[in-house]
């Protein structure tokens, strides 16, 4: 395809899919960590995030880890879950949160989404619970709320852990409740892609005191804290720390979270409205009850429009616009056994793709974006 600008026009500058908000604020937090939390004071900016993410979630306990991922991982083994366990979570999911429970020796077990919040089907999740089903993930996808009523009462009924994969979830809540802070424990991503961003960075979080210091000397190569002796561990811990400097540009970040959250709300209400006049179109969802951060907008095409996946990627390529595929179903990676009957799983991510969003993105950058759907969808 080539783009139809005609040659003296200046070729459209390339839109990202997403990309940090950095401010003055995050530059000054940084540059003070790199100069100065050393020695005594290299743990500063750690606590300082740590706190003041747990006051933000209203949860008593938050551990900063390196990365969403290994705080799922430290979430896992802390709750002892291993070889011979289950764990129940949507097909529709970022590899990240099925690889720690495999890596465990757990095994992940795949079950369908709903069509509307594209979330776990909390029936699909009942189905599925055997007698070694230990935990069911409520993966908030895209900033979309998990019926955590349902799964809630699913979880208590069987005695199982309720985890919240809440890495795309800042800025989303459940009849008041931040995303992330009602399960067994909540774990959080600051990539650079994310809403909040240390670069590289996570957070898991939890009510429950016990489970909290079993992370944490997990988090801490197994050292207990009580334990008088230097360099000696009591049990094989992990080592997903976060570093200081990073820390510095989170807590820069969360003072500003609420201008984060309305950055991405924005985003998502003028997609919605530039789009109001297109028929055929399904974005992403923020039912009564809940509030949705909006991480990644999303366009879904209903099926009789024949919009495939590989059409919408070429269309928005010859635009250099960065839209990405809706995420595959992890059971239809090599690694998994496929598992088709997961009927929206399979189904939304061929005619659905993520659209490029991030807190400052301005008017025009999104009808470009806009101009292309419409392109695409018959006049
Ligand atoms: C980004 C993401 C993760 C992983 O986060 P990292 O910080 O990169 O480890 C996990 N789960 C979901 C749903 C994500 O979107």
């Amino acid at each position: 395809m080539t783009a139809p600008y005609a040659a003296t026009e200046p070729a459209p500058s390339p839109v990202a899919y997403t990309r940090p908000s950095i401010t003055e604020l995050e530059v000054s937090y940084a540059t003070d960590a790199a100069r100065n939390g050393w020695g005594p004071r290299c743990y500063d900016y750690i606590k300082r995030l740590e706190a003041g993410f747990a006051e933000h979630l209203e949860v008593a306990h938050a551990t900063a880890t390196s990365s969403c991922t290994g705080a799922m991982q430290l979430g896992l083994a802390a709750l002892g879950i291993g070889a011979g366990d289950e764990v129940i979570l949507a097909d529709t999911n970022w590899i990240a949160t099925a690889a720690p429970l495999v890596h465990l020796g757990a095994t992940p077990v795949f079950v369908d989404i709903l069509a509307d919040s594209w979330c776990i089907d909390p029936s699909a999740a009942e189905q599925a619970i055997t007698d070694r089903t230990k935990a069911i993930v409520a993966t908030h996808l895209y900033g979309s709320m998990c019926d955590m009523d349902a799964l809630q009462a699913l979880c208590r009924r069987y005695g199982i852990a309720l985890i919240e994969d809440a890495a795309e979830a800042i800025g989303s809540a459940w009849r008041g409740r931040k995303a992330g802070s009602m399960g067994t424990f909540g774990v959080f991503s600051f990539h650079g892609t994310k809403t909040m961003t240390t670069g590289e960075g996570g957070m898991i979080a939890t009510r429950d005191p016990e489970l909290h210091s079993r992370i944490s000397q997990l988090a801490d190569h197994g050292r207990d804290p009580g334990e008088p002796r230097q360099f000696h561990p009591t049990i094989t811990g992990y080592k997903f720390k976060m570093a200081n400097v990073q820390a510095a540009i989170g807590c820069a970040q969360l003072e500003r979270i609420d201008d984060l959250i309305a950055g991405k709300r924005r985003v998502m209400a003028r997609y919605r409205d530039l789009l109001s006049g297109c028929a055929g179109l399904t974005l992403n969802t923020e039912p009564a009850g809940t509030q949705n951060g909006y991480w990644m907008p999303n366009v879904v095409f209903d099926r009789d429009l024949g919009i495939t996946r590989e059409k919408l990627l070429a269309a928005f390529k010859a635009e250099k616009i960065d839209a990405r595929v809706f995420f595959w179903p992890l059971s239809s990676l090599p690694m998994f056994e496929s598992q088709p009957q997961n009927i929206n799983a399979w189904d939304i991510p061929e005619r659905a793709v993520n659209l490029p969003s991030f807190h400052d993105m301005d008017a025009a950058t999104q009808e470009r974006v806009c101009a292309v759907i419409e392109g695409l969808l018959p006049a």
